[in-house]
C-alpha cells in the first residue's frame, strides 16, 4: 500500500466515518481490536511517520488522542491504558498513514500485563526478572 488512494484510513476519512475528529485528526474503531474499544488515531493528512507532522498537526493528533480517552472512560470501564505507536515498517507498522493505538485494559485481560509496551521485544521484556 502506497498512495492516499489505497489507504484505508484515507477512505475512511473522505467518508466521514469517524467517531472523533478535530481539525488536524480523526478517530476511528480499529478493524481487528485487540481489546474491547481500541480506537486509531490519526491525522488527516496521508503521512506514513507521525515524525513527518509539524506542530499543529502534531499538537492536534495528541489532544485528540487525550479527548478519546476521555469519552471513552466515561462510557465504559477501563483500569488501564496502553497507547502506542508504530513508526516504520521496522518498528510493525503495517498501515502506511500515521495512526496512534489507544488500547483499554482490564484488570485480568492478561494473566501478567507487567512490562506492557515492552513486550514488542519479547526476549527483553521481563527486566525484573534479570539481576
Ligand atoms: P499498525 O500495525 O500499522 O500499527 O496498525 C494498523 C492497525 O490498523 C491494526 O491494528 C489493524 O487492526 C488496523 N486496520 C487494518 N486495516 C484496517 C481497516 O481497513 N480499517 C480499520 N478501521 N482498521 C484497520
Ligand atoms: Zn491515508
Amino acid at each position: 500500500m502506497n498512495g492516499a488512494e489505497a489507504c484505508p484510513f484515507c477512505q475512511r476519512i473522505a467518508q466521514d466515518d469517524v467517531t472523533h475528529q478535530s481539525e488536524h485528526a480523526v478517530a476511528f474503531p480499529d478493524a481487528y481490536p485487540i481489546a474491547p474499544g481500541h480506537t486509531l488515531i490519526c491525522p488527516r493528512p496521508h503521512v506514513e511517520s507521525v515524525f513527518e507532522l509539524h506542530d499543529a498537526q502534531w499538537t492536534g493528533l495528541w489532544l485528540l488522542v487525550r479527548a478519546v480517552q476521555r469519552t471513552s472512560s466515561s462510557t465504559q470501564a477501563a483500569d488501564g491504558w496502553n497507547i502506542g505507536v508504530n513508526s516504520g515498517g521496522a518498528a510493525g507498522q503495517t498501515v502506511e498513514h500515521a495512526h496512534v493505538h489507544l488500547i483499554p485494559r482490564t484488570i485480568g485481560d492478561v494473566p501478567d500485563p507487567r512490562g506492557g509496551v515492552r513486550w514488542i521485544v519479547p526476549d527483553r521484556a521481563d527486566y525484573w526478572t534479570r539481576p
